[in-house]
């Protein structure tokens, strides 16, 4: 499965805003964005003026980022939300919150959505007690994302349970973090969700 390698605090200083990739290190004074706080590259201090294709395709770049989606897999989410009913946006949104690497993330259990999702590939979440290791599947209303048995032992998540303990969970999850467990109370709302994404950017630049 395809996924960004480069590095990540590069992403951030492109788009000029922390997007919270690289977990803990994003709290110390080791975060680029407080270091650098410019764009990357030679000319990356020059001001410039953007265009407004400019504006709609860094708000894309962005949302990519935050969740860890490539080009590709990006596009497809757009064009099934498009078809489904609703704001276009606002759904293309939920798809991206209701992917179990970001799902696992919010409920506390890894510390950044990359964690998350290498989590989930090494096959340490169950599905309503069913091994899933694709990141990228979608969960539904009513379902239960656990730890595996056989991975709750490992020190590792014994270090996860206490921080998603001191997790604030949005509302549309339920934790149990002494059970390293969690359910999808319903999908996710807008106001919910808490990316700073202008979702009509992202729609007005894919329906050109
Ligand atoms: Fe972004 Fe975190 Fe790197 Fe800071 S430390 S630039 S917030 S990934």
């Amino acid at each position: 499965m395809a996924r960004y390698t480069g590095s990540v605090c590069r992403q951030c200083r492109r788009e000029g805003m922390k997007l919270f990739l690289k977990g803990d290190r994003c709290y110390t004074n080791k975060c680029a964005i407080d270091r650098r706080g410019y764009a990357p590259g030679q000319h990356g201090q020059r001001r410039r003026k953007i265009s407004e294709y400019g504006i709609q395709l860094r708000e894309k770049q962005k949302a990519r980022r935050i969740y860890g989606v490539l080009e590709r897999q990006f596009r497809r989410y757009y064009q099934i939300a498009s078809q489904a009913k609703g704001v276009t946006g606002e759904v293309l949104l939920a798809m991206l919150e209701s992917r179990l690497d970001n799902v696992v993330y919010r409920l506390g259990f890894a510390r950044s959505r990359a964690e998350a999702r290498l989590l989930v590939r090494h096959g340490h979440f169950a599905v309503n007690g069913s091994k899933v290791s694709i990141p990228s599947y979608r969960v539904r209303e009513g379902d239960t994302i656990s730890v595996r048995p056989r991975s709750k032992s490992l020190p590792l998540f014994q270090e996860l349970a206490e921080l998603a303990a001191a997790r604030t969970v949005p509302g549309w999850l339920d934790s149990n973090p002494a059970d390293l467990q969690g359910t999808v109370v319903r999908l996710p709302e807008r106001e919910e969700i808490d990316v700073p994404v202008e979702e009509h950017l992202i729609v007005e630049l894919y329906s050109k």
